[in-house]
């Protein structure tokens, strides 16, 4: 498999070493992201508290920014939810 970033945005053919968890797209070491899967919890009313899933998650670059904001950033990200 072919990175589908390298294809579709810089016209070239690299090996994919990964796929993107969320939609499947092949991606190469450059466009690949690592993060984690999170699933969220509700207990009653109130904000809901996330639990990392166990395991390595690997997405593309236009897959990851939602993944990122919650799993690997989540300090910078609850902080601008907050503000
Ligand atoms: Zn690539
Ligand atoms: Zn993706």
């Amino acid at each position: 498999m072919r990175c589908f970033d390298c294809e579709t945005q810089r016209n070239l053919s690299n090996d994919a070493v990964a796929t993107c968890a969320v939609c499947g797209a092949g991606i190469c070491t450059v466009h690949a992201v690592e993060g984690y899967a999170e699933e969220e919890l509700r207990y009653g009313l109130g904000n809901p508290s996330r639990l990392r899933l166990p395991g390595r998650r690997l997405y593309c670059r236009t897959c990851a920014p939602a993944y990122l904001a919650t799993a690997g950033h989540r300090d910078a990200g609850a902080d601008a939810l907050a503000g």
